[in-house]
């Protein structure tokens, strides 16, 4: 007798520690399920597929998730260039904007992100002067009072019409730019480049006087909310082509190829108003250094989306 207790005892005790063992593997098991993002987010009322896309995404947007269902969330993440931080005001604007489901919401992002969202002229900041040739200047931001920039210097009757002046670097990088468009048998000349504050001033209020400032606001901009006034603006025409047809030069053509490997971008392209604030301006040219210019050619954005994403940070 003594001997088979002393047998069947170990049985025992491996019984209670293996099922106390697949006891604590059921208690895991149902805490990690409880505890999951998947159930979480399911109670929440995500269906199985957008639960299946949000759990790969970062944590802020999970977290944010976890909080409340949003049916937005999804399709505006899906959005390359959402800014996390304006994620309210792109709801908002949804809200406001659109009464029935197609929503554009790669519209809603260019939008939020270069505050078109805003009526002109409201919300506006002064600009970071730090951004050196990255500076922007729109209906939005705007330059401090009566900004002059250095280094301003006059240019030739070969590049301009008469009285032009634009910052040294930029008239280095147009002559640079003009040597080589006449290599492929292209004139480009300069009929507009740096208006200072004053002339600026005239130019606007003379409309204003005119027809008022909501007739002002469309054709010109308010001094220190120029980009002429940056010195870093060109409006480039070829001989014989004004801006009715200068789009269809090929002069015109030649800078949409080229204009960025010197510098320079189309600052207001065709379909892009409501963005820039600006109608289509074939002529108006931006100069943003090699390397920024090239950048903003290649990312397809217009300057004030190119800003809010990559540099306004
Ligand atoms: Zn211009």
């Amino acid at each position: 007798m003594k001997k088979r207790k002393l047998k069947k005892e170990p049985f025992i005790l491996l019984g209670i520690i293996l099922f106390c063992f697949l006891a604590l593997l059921l208690i895991f098991a149902l805490f990690k399920h409880y505890t999951s993002y998947e159930y979480k987010l399911g109670k929440i009322g995500y269906d199985d597929a957008e639960i299946a896309y949000i759990v790969k995404l970062d944590k802020k947007y999970i977290d944010y998730a976890l909080k409340k269902y949003d049916r937005f969330l999804i399709p505006l993440t899906k959005q390359k260039y959402l800014i996390w931080s304006k994620y309210d005001d792109y709801l908002a604007y949804i809200k406001k904007t659109y009464k029935s489901n197609s929503i554009n919401y790669k519209d809603v992002i260019a939008k939020v992100n270069t505050k078109t969202n805003y009526d002109f002229y409201t919300h506006t900041l002064e600009t970071d002067m730090d951004k050196g040739y990255g500076i922007l200047v729109n209906k939005y931001y705007y330059l401090p009072d009566k900004y002059e920039p250095k280094d301003i210097v006059s240019m030739s009757n070969s590049y301009a019409y008469p009285n032009n002046s634009i910052k040294e670097k930029v008239y280095e990088a147009f002559k640079e730019m003009s040597k080589k468009a006449k290599e492929d048998g292209i004139t480009l000349i300069v009929n507009s480049s740096y208006r200072d504050y004053n002339s600026q001033k005239r130019i606007y209020e003379q409309y204003e006087d005119k027809k008022g400032q909501k007739y002002a606001d469309s054709v010109a901009a308010r001094p220190n909310f120029s980009e002429h006034q940056t010195g870093l603006a060109l409006d480039i025409f070829t001989p014989g082509a004004g801006m009715k047809n200068f789009e269809g030069t090929d002069a015109f053509k030649w800078l949409s190829k080229n204009a960025y490997k010197y510098g320079f971008i189309l600052r207001y392209p065709k379909d892009k108003e409501s963005i820039t604030g600006y109608d289509y301006e074939a002529w108006h040219y931006r100069y943003l250094g090699k390397d920024l210019a090239t950048k903003v050619f290649n990312s397809g954005l217009t300057f004030d989306e190119y800003y809010a994403y990559y540099l306004d940070k």
